[in-house]
């Protein structure tokens, strides 16, 4: 059993304080955590800046290698990592398993990247070359969802291309990065990787740090845009995976009963605690009375449970803070709209919804406009198509989005129009880690995983040479 310890230069040390991180289906505390103060966060940042040249002049089939390594670890150690994911994030076991599996896949893709120097021009005068060169120090941050997979968004791109990191966890979820840490301390050298906790308190020292080159965050839009502000006086690069209120729009040549198990999935996976959820949905007036019905039946079923229990379909919210933001959103859509299932919260410790669908509601509500981020799905009736997309855009917002038609080329068109980075027809919310993600508007800047992600994490050298 681990006692938790930060990792600093190779090694695993206390924290200079300490906290508690409570499971979300009890409310108990799961575990005393260690906390680190800005002294140890700046020990993290120089322990980095030491190890970064070593590592970025090691041969990238060496940094390959230690990223399959790292793999091979969570893998070994899946079950133990799920449990704990599922015991301080509130996910159902099968989720967290499926997300340490993940985690480990995606560490396994990167070792699939290279960075080859591209020739822009070879001729009689110049040849002019383009090298991808890491930057630094790398700070990631990273939000309480789903604490281990965004961790591998960042972390496998980050050290392929040479660069050196300080990862830090979200206060409520960092068990399961810190017991990581904790079984691949000697894969990497010292001070390659860094893990430092918090409580919620040294996110901006770490963007405002001068020797720290980029920051690659994931979490709220409000937090993105301090983290912008942050980074802004050292002309740090950022890569901001922010918030989103993703429209799902179904057009009228839908079967309800067959699509509605794929549209409920979309909303509810993870308890809607997931950027990219299907967050309103918009269903064409002539299967609008079907479709809900479908949903409210799909709702009133689900299992809702500790993530531990065997045929859990949803956990509880991660941490009291959603939890009564979600409360708050769902007893002002009880005024704006009709709640036919769920609305209730089961009087018993945790911080547990019942899953909720709320129909004859429309924009302007705040269960439609803003990101509920739990398990409280507006579906919202439309005539015209065109209509819908308007309104699907009309969103500060533009993470993803998704069509629903048994016609590809109408969906496809409709696709085209959308103002979001993803956008998927016929389901919503795949990721994957060739699949480069990003989001419009104040979802977001720059971009993670594939081939574009790993190129974040590198400036751009051109060397030109006279001939
Ligand atoms: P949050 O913004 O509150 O916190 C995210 C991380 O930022 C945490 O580690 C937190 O400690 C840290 N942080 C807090 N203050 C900071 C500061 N001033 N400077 C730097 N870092 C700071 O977000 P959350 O509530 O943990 O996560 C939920 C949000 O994240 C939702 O809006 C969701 O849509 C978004 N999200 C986006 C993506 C995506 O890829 N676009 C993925 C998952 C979650």
């Amino acid at each position: 059993m681990s006692d938790y310890r930060l990792l600093i230069g190779g090694k695993l040390v206390a924290g200079d304080q300490m906290m508690d991180v409570v499971n979300p289906a009890t409310e108990e505390v799961l575990a005393k955590c260690p906390r680190a103060s800005k002294a140890q966060l700046d020990q993290a940042v120089a322990a980095a800046k030491a190890a970064f040249p070593g590592w970025a002049a090691t041969p990238i089939a060496e940094r390959k290698k230690a990223l399959g390594a790292i793999a091979d670890i969570i893998e070994k150690n899946a079950g133990e990592l799920a449990r704990l994911l599922t015991q301080e994030q509130g996910k159902p076991i099968g989720d967290a398993t499926g997300e340490v599996y993940g985690t480990a896949a995606f560490f396994r893709y990167f070792t699939m990247l290279d960075m080859p120097v591209k020739v822009i021009d070879d001729s009689e005068h110049r040849r002019v070359e383009a090298h991808r060169k890491p930057l630094g120090v790398i700070g990631a941050i990273v939000p309480w969802n789903f604490p281990l997979i965004l961790m591998a968004f960042k972390v496998p791109p980050a050290l392929l291309a040479g660069n050196a990191i300080v990862l830090k966890p979200a206060p409520t979820t960092p068990l399961s990065t810190l017991r990581l840490g904790e079984l691949i301390k000697d894969v990497l050298p010292a001070g390659v990787l860094n893990i430092s906790t918090d409580a919620n308190d040294l996110g901006g020292a770490l963007t405002a740090h001068p020797d720290v080159r980029k920051i690659s965050f994931t979490g709220s839009t409000a937090t993105g845009a301090k983290v912008m502000a942050g980074a802004a006086a050292t002309l740090k690069r950022i890569t901001l995976e922010l918030g989103g209120n993703d429209a799902g729009i179904v057009l009228d040549d839908v079967d309800p009963k067959k699509t509605a198990p794929a549209l409920f999935q979309s909303a509810f996976q993870n308890n809607g605690q997931v950027c990219i959820a299907m967050k309103r949905l918009y269903v064409h007036e002539s299967i609008y009375d079907e479709m809900c019905s479908e949903l409210a039946k799909l709702a009133d079923a689900a299992i809702v449970g500790n993530g531990l229990e065997q045929g859990t379909q949803l956990g509880p919210l991660q941490n009291r803070m959603q939890f009564e933001k979600v409360k708050e959103l769902l007893d002002d859509a009880k005024k704006t709209g009709k709640v036919i299932a769920g609305g209730t919260v089961p009087d018993q410790a945790g911080f547990f919804i019942k899953p909720t669908i709320v129909r004859d509601i429309t924009d302007g509500a705040r269960l439609v406009d803003e990101e509920q981020f739990g398990p409280v799905l507006p579906v919202i009736s439309y005539k015209d198509p065109e209509d819908a997309v308007a309104r699907a855009n009309a969103s500060p917002y533009g993470l993803g989005g998704s069509i629903w038609s048994s016609d590809l080329d109408r969906a496809y068109a409709l696709a085209e129009k959308m103002d979001s980075g993803s956008v998927w027809v016929n389901k919503h919310a795949e990721l994957a880690p060739n699949i480069p993600f990003g989001g419009a508007k104040q979802s977001g800047l720059g971009t993670e995983l594939g081939e574009e992600g790993l190129a974040e994490f590198t400036q751009l050298k051109i060397i030109n040479v006279a001939r």
